[in-house]
């Protein structure tokens, strides 16, 4: 959190058991699924250490795959007031959900019906199903954002850059990929938790939005006061 993370590498496992920082419901607050009631896992650990990153995934329990699919239910059902069910959504995020082997749960949750969306900084790959919907979120890397692998950019549904007047590297975006695959861009102002800085940011979002086309993307959950 606020670059003070270990860099983690990815892990090699048979995904059987996967470190967990937290599991619950709410709604989507950002990209394209913004607005839909879903369940969040937040997957422990992150290979990069962004300064601005507000999001903790330090701590984990060690949590087996049905034991995972099972607090998801649970999370969804008191959610909903439903007695038993899936939710529709399943939001896999981190830290860096594709450090740890994410294949398995997905292949559950997918036999289950859910849309599984995972949101990835896109510097790690590794298989997952086909039908997994990737959010990727480049970040700048010495200097400048860094080229999306191609077999990431196959699966990604959508492309969203943090944008700010007052981090080097995010004041404009580039092209990593997208415009070869025609992926929607949602850009979205960073979150100084600043009011004139973060005025600031979404001026520069609305500009660099209107020159590339682009999608505007809000955090929902933070104006609506949910996790
Ligand atoms: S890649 Fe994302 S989760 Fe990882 S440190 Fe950067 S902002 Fe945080």
């Amino acid at each position: 959190m606020f670059g003070h993370n270990p860099k983690l590498p990815a892990e090699n496992s048979d995904g059987s058991v996967l470190k967990i920082t937290s599991i619950f419901a709410t709604f989507q607050g950002e990209g394209p699924y913004v607005g839909q009631s879903c369940v969040f896992i937040r997957l422990s650990g992150c290979n990069l250490a962004c300064s601005f990153c507000d999001t903790d995934f330090d701590d984990y329990i060690e949590m087996p795959v049905d034991a995972i699919v099972e607090k998801i239910r649970l999370a969804w059902c008191s959610f909903t007031s439903r007695l038993s069910s899936m939710p529709p959504l399943v939001v896999v995020t981190g830290g860096e959900p594709l450090r740890q082997n994410i294949d398995k749960l997905c292949r559950i949750l997918i036999e289950q019906g859910v849309i599984i969306q995972i949101e990835t900084n896109g510097t790690i790959w590794r298989p997952i199903p086909p039908q997994v919907q990737v959010v990727c979120s480049p970040k700048v890397i010495v200097g400048k954002y860094y080229q999306i692998r191609d077999d990431i950019l196959q699966q990604t549904i959508a492309i969203k850059f943090l944008v700010s007047t007052y981090q080097s590297g995010y004041e404009d975006i580039s092209d990593v990929g997208q415009e070869q695959y025609r992926i929607p861009v949602y850009i979205q102002p960073m979150d100084h938790y600043d009011h004139a800085k973060n005025t600031a940011n979404m001026e520069l979002a609305m500009r660099l939005a209107a020159k590339y086309n682009a999608r505007i993307s809000v955090q929902l959950h933070k104006i609506i006061g949910i996790e």
